[in-house]
Formats: structure tokens, sequence, C-alpha cells
């Protein structure tokens, strides 16, 4: 069936001075089926933010196309752009941030329907808010409140309402728990899998966290320095990483007995996301990569499909 998202060659780049230029996504292609969560990972500075946000329209593409459910999303216009803004939603990362603090909650959550007129009466508008804190966790009673007045997680959840309000289809969720408490993390991960039971609902999920992206995610790419460089379902990724950065990222999860921390190995990852300004042109994890050849350094690895859906660009698994 037609993917809800389809992403082909996308390609971000930024003028970083001069004649430089900042690869932030480079040639990334992937497609999400209706219902499914497809997680990006990758350490800060691999480009899956501005992956997720060029894919859904929030920027500028340099090159590429980004297609919902058949369309090109950059070249939408008028009322087809007005329902597009409302079937695909974003939840932040930082929900104080994203959270006018001179706003009560009811006009908060209230915002995108009030934007495209989505009830009748003023009480309608309350009922349906109402009704959204309950579904997100929330006591209805607070629909009065300011954001000061809740905790990290009860806003984040207060994002996620006003989210939903619009009645969305697609939700980019951009590294939804970092923010938070690790002690209420759990709760946002299980309430994202309620939601998405009960409304079908479809997520394009961005995280560092390969724990968090590994519970909820169906399938998982791997971005690094603006590329993919695995893609995979997530029982396969965990169990056969096939890609050194892959495998170095899994490594490095923390396992909490500290027993088992003690007998693994160290992660091989060191040092940090080298910069996106005109990038090495063969394969951009060399610089980091234990196995790294010549040849490496020379040739760029193409995206490979190694069978079952799983793709890998590294010369060692050709
Ligand atoms: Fe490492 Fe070479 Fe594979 Fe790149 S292509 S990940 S440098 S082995």
């Amino acid at each position: 069936s037609q993917p809800i998202l389809q992403v082909e060659h996308l390609k971000k780049y930024f003028p970083a001075g001069g004649r430089k230029v900042l690869r932030a996504v480079d040639d990334v292609s992937f497609s999400v089926q209706e219902g499914e969560i497809l997680g990006i990972v990758g350490e800060s500075g691999c480009g899956k933010t501005t992956c997720g946000r060029t894919a859904i329209g929030l920027y500028s593409k340099t090159d590429g196309v980004s297609l919902y459910r058949g369309e090109d999303i950059h070249r939408m216009r008028g009322a087809k752009r007005r329902a597009f803004c409302c079937q695909v939603q974003t939840v932040f990362q930082d929900p104080y941030a994203s959270l006018d603090p001179k706003n009560k909650v009811i006009d908060l959550i209230a915002e995108g329907m009030d934007i495209h007129h989505l009830y009748t009466s003023q009480a309608e508008r309350r009922e349906k808010v109402q009704a959204l804190m309950e579904q997100v966790g929330l006591n209805p009673s607070g629909i009065d409140r300011y954001p000061y007045e809740f905790s990290g997680g009860m806003r984040q959840r207060i994002g996620i309402a006003r989210a939903l309000a619009v009645e969305p289809r697609l939700l980019l969720c951009d590294e939804p728990i970092s923010a938070l408490d690790v002690s209420i993390q759990a709760q946002i991960v299980n309430l994202l899998l309620d939601l998405r039971e009960q409304k079908s609902l479809t997520y394009l999920l961005i995280s560092h966290d390969l724990s968090m992206v590994r519970h909820l995610s169906d399938r998982i790419l791997v971005m690094y320095l603006g590329e993919v460089v695995e893609e995979s379902t997530a029982q396969e990724l965990y169990t056969h990483p096939l890609h050194p950065y892959t495998k170095a990222l899994i490594a490095a999860i923390p396992i909490p007995d500290p027993k088992v921390e003690r007998a693994r190995p160290r992660s091989v990852l060191q040092g940090q996301v080298p910069s996106p300004v005109d990038p090495p042109s063969g394969c951009r994890f060399a610089g980091r990569c234990p196995y790294a050849t010549d040849r490496c350094r020379m040739e760029k690895p193409a995206l490979c499909d190694m069978g079952g859906g799983h793709r890998v660009a590294c010369h060692l698994c050709r």
C-alpha cells in the first residue's frame, strides 16, 4: 500500500561561509507506512532532527522529494496545505520551551483548533480540550491553569494533547522524553504507545536514546553525518546490527544491572561526530571506525539491501 510518508533522495544543505556547505541531510530515502513507528537515531549532530523536520516540510529542502500520501509536501498550497498542517503535527523535545507561559492550558491545547476552526461554540471548545486532557492522562480540572504549575512530564502531556487537538495522522516526535526525569520517561513512552493504538497514529520518532527507540519503534534508521548508514526492523537491528556505527551505539546503551555492566566490553565509539561542513568523500564514519581501510577513505559505501528490508552502507558487509 502507499506509504503515508515517502522520502526520496532528500537533501538539506546550509551555507557555511564562503564556498563551504553544511550537508545536514545528504541524499536520504525512506518511507513510513500508515500506523508504523519509524525511529531515526544517531548522536547529536548526525542530522536526524533536520531530516525529520525537512521530511515533513518544517524546513525547505535543497533537493529530493518528500511525499505525504503521494503529494509533494514542499509544493502543497491552499486547502491542501491547511489539511496537511492538521494531519501532520510535531511533539517537541522541551515541553516548557514549546509552550507559551502566558497562556492557560485551555488556550495552549486549543490553539490548533482555533486556527483551523474545529469547533462551533466556546462550550464545545472547552469540552474538546477537557476530553483531550483526559486522553493524555491529565486531570481536566487543571484546564485554566498555567504551564508553570505543571511538572515536566505533565507539560509534555500538554504538548501531546496540543498536537492531538487537530486530529493528526502522523506525529513527528522530536526527542519526546529526553528533557524529562528518567522516572517519568517510561510513562510518556507508554502514553505514546497507547495513543498510537487508540488512534491508529503513525510516528516519526527522532532520538539519540536507543533504548527508548527500541521500545517504541517498528523500524529504525541509523544516521551518521547526514546519511543513512543502516535501516532495519527494530528487532533485527538490536539483535543483528551490521554497521560498525550501529554496533557501537548499541554497545553503549547502559545496562541497569551493575554486574552486567562490568562484564561488558567498552564501546568502541571514540570522539564526536565530525563537522558536516564539506564532509570527506569516502565513508563518513572512516575517521572513527576501527575497521577502516584505504578503500573506506576513498570510496563511499553504497546502501545495500541485505534482504528482509535490512539495508547497510559499509564495505565490510558486502
Ligand atoms: Fe568502517 Fe569502512 Fe565500513 Fe565505513 S565502510 S563503516 S570505515 S569498515
